[in-house]
């Protein structure tokens, strides 16, 4: 298999040069490696053929499917570039329109009206009319000679209008793998393959291919996406045992007057007894001699700040300063207001660094930093750039909302001889299967209990023909001396129409809330006016909060017990999961209200109703991921993987990560640097595919 990353595919038999240049071009392939590793997306069945009218009748999006009839009339419409042919197309149960925008003359040479086909494709509305676009048609005799289940591969419209449609890919895929005399070697080390009893990697990928039968295809794609997996954890488990092994780390042994200070005169309240674990979990590393590398993990409003902060008085104790990141200026700049306000009491030199920070500000900082005079630098990623340059950094906190991945945590790791010990926190909580993947070089501590006092939030669905109601409640709470936010959502996409939107229900607010003020926010505001509008609130001048998501990262205002939060079905869960976190922060029951137009999808319902019956991060986490799928969280999950996955779902397949997990653990038990000779093949595999080279000890 490994030999295969030096065949290039132009000598694959009907690729040739042409196609080769697009496949690279469009796909990224370029060897036989690839072009076998470019799995197929879906399969259909060749012994199914749908009528017209079903799918005239059906709603969502369609998969790739094949129906058979016969061509009415072709038609061709526009000229030079808009030039398209327009086949009419028939069951005789209803019609469907063909199109095809490039190679118009071939397609009209080679299909006549009349005679029967098979057209394989993946139907659309267009403007109401059922069509289908750049189809694969054959006449049924050449249908009935392939397998019954057909491979459909990812393709961009580029290669479908050039002809190298799905049927080529799988061609070509099938043409070299007939040529191969030897079957392909295995790369997963043999113990692994015979204690799972892993489809071998010749049949795997002929299967995934070529599936020979259903069972077959997903055993193949089971092995296939373990493979992946497995690579991954063993990366990760290496890194973290090599680092553990032999990563020197700044010994912190003293308690002094930082923490103490802090500890008896700013803390306006008893830790809870998860902080305190974490905090004495956190104290063991620093003092070990290694360096730590962990994960804090907890619900919103559970006090990880404060871990942090206690954390980083720690290492001043010891002589070292220290730095917070956060993925955005807003979390930054909340941050070092939280710190500074939190910590004033005992002279602690903080300072906030991001993109926006003057030059003036910078220069002085940067002094700050060299002569130590700085004790906390909080910021954005502008504190891990080459020039920040601290005197002695000896920890820095991460605070993540999945934004940083692993080459970023590496960056830090470098920026002194020795690294500092790096403590990572996660805003969201994210299922454990995926900490294990994404974070799966970190120790893990869990912060599982919420300060003393908190209230559930009871939250409601409610559509908008109930708004008379849930006005009248926010009515009570207002005149009962709380507080109320309005939250609408704002995304890019739709800028214009949700700015409408956000302030329209600003004015509406304004007149039916008289005489409580109601004060907006949202993320097009000068900074300033940002400021002043959440100082009006978080002072309690104004009953009421008009804004978009930005209060997601932003304000404490215990006396705030209520969020009505508009078009809540276009939230995510977990993000719906963080802005309710905003109420429920003081001794009142609080409550939440979901608004939703009535017309929403089951699954929509589904999610929303969710929310309405659980207020466990973890849950909602986990729900979310199922739900949607390979989303938003995977998306931003998977840009801190080392190599981007091909077949593995992290949203769906955690059972395999946990497998991958544990055989990578029982691997590196028997063989940690890969070096016994049964393991030599997938350690060369596991380097490729990392892009590195074998010295585990040189990474990180
Ligand atoms: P997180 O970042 O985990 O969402 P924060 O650190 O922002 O949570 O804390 C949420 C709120 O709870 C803050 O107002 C903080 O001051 C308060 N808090 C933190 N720890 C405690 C505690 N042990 N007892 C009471 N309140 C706490
Ligand atoms: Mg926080």
């Amino acid at each position: 298999m490994l030999s295969l990353r030096n065949f290039d595919i132009k000598f694959v038999k009907g690729i040739g040069p042409e196609r080769a240049k697009l496949l690279n071009s469009e796909l990224g392939i370029s060897t036989a490696y690839d072009l076998l590793r470019h799995y197929p997306t879906s399969y259909i069945d060749r012994s199914r053929t749908y009528s017209i009218r079903s799918l005239r009748q059906a709603t969502g999006e369609f998969p790739y499917l094949q129906i058979r009839g016969r061509f009415v009339s072709f038609n061709t419409l526009g000229e030079g570039a808009s030039m398209r042919l327009i086949g009419l197309f028939t069951d005789g149960t209803a019609t469907i329109d063909c199109v095809w925008f490039k190679g118009v003359r071939e397609v009209r040479n080679r299909l006549a009206a009349g005679h029967e086909y098979v057209l394989f494709g993946k139907p659309s509305f267009y403007r109401e009319t059922l069509q289908m676009t750049h189809p694969e048609v054959d006449p049924p005799e050449r249908v009935e000679a392939g397998p019954g289940v057909r491979a459909v591969y990812p393709l961009t419209e580029k290669l479908r209008q050039r002809n190298l449609g799905s049927k080529a890919i799988h061609a070509a895929v099938v043409a070299f793998l007939q040529s191969r005399k030897a079957p392909l070697r295995e790369t997963l080390p043999p113990s692994v393959v015979t204690s799972l009893g892993l489809m071998g990697l010749d049949e795997a990928i002929h299967n995934v291919h070529i599936p020979q039968s259903s069972a077959a295809l997903e055993q193949a794609r089971m092995r296939l996406k373990f493979e992946e997996l497995f690579y991954i954890q063993t990366d990760m488990l290496m890194r973290s045992r090599v680092r553990k092994a032999q990563l020197q780390g700044y010994i912190m042994p003293h308690v002094g007057r930082w923490f103490n200070d802090f500890y008896h005169n700013c803390l306006p309240f008893d830790l809870t007894g998860a902080q305190k674990r974490v905090i004495k979990e956190i104290r063991a590393d620093i003092m070990s001699g290694r360096q730590m590398n962990r994960l804090v993990q907890g619900d919103v409003g559970s006090g990880k700040t404060l871990v942090a902060l206690m954390s980083m008085l720690l290492a001043i104790d010891n002589g070292f300063q220290a730095c917070l990141m956060a993925p955005t200026e807003i979390l930054a700049t909340q941050h070092y207001e939280t710190i500074s306000e939190l910590a004033s009491k005992i002279g602690l030199n903080v300072r906030l660094l991001t993109g926006s920070t003057r030059a003036k500000q910078r220069r002085l900082i940067d002094e700050g930093l060299r002569d130590g005079s700085i004790h906390i630098l909080v910021g954005t990623h502008a504190v891990i750039e080459d020039k920040v340059v601290f005197r002695n950094l000896g920890f820095a906190v991460i605070d993540e909302q999945h934004r940083f991945g692993v080459a970023q945590r590496a960056r830090l790791w470098q920026k002194s001889a020795v690294p500092p010990h790096v403590l990572v926190m996660t805003a969201t909580p994210i299922p454990r299967t995926l900490a294990m993947t994404v974070y799966g070089d970190l120790d893990v501590s869990v912060i599982d209990e919420l300060p003393p006092g908190r209230k559930p939030v009871a939250t409601v669905l409610r559509y908008d023909e109930q708004r008379q109601q849930v006005q009248r409640g926010i009515r009570a709470q207002l005149d009962a001396g709380h507080q109320v936010y309005i939250v609408y959502p704002l995304v890019e996409e739709n800028e214009k129409l949700d700015l409408r939107s956000v302030t329209e229900g600003f004015e509406a607010a304004s007149q039916l809330y008289a005489p409580h003020k109601v004060t907006l926010v949202h993320g097009k505001m000068k900074p300033a006016d940002k400021d002043a509008a959440m100082q009006m609130f978080a002072s309690g001048e104004a009953g009421v909060l008009v804004a978009t998501t930005v209060i997601e990262v932003g304000v404490n205002v215990p006396n705030a017990t209520t969020m009505v939060i508009e078009n809540a079905e276009r939230f995510g869960l977990s993000q719906l999961h963080q802005l309710r976190g905003r109420v429920g922060r003081g001794a009142d029951r609080s409550h939440c209200i979901l608004m939703s137009k009535h017309q929403i999808s089951a699954d929509t319902r589904k999610r929303l109703e969710l929310m309405t019956s659980t207020t466990d991060g973890f849950v909602i986490a986990e729900a979310d991921m199922q739900m949607r799928g390979p989303g938003d969280i995977e998306g931003t999950m998977q840009s801190g993987l080392p190599f981007d996955l091909k077949i593995a779902n992290l949203a769906q397949d955690g059972q395999i990560i946990q497998l991958a997990r544990r055989a990578a653990e029982t691997l590196l038990d028997a063989d940690p640097s890969l070096q016994l000779p049964e393991n030599r093949t997938f350690a060369t595999a596991l380097a490729m595919m990392l892009n590195r080279n074998t010295d585990w000890s040189r990474i990180s």
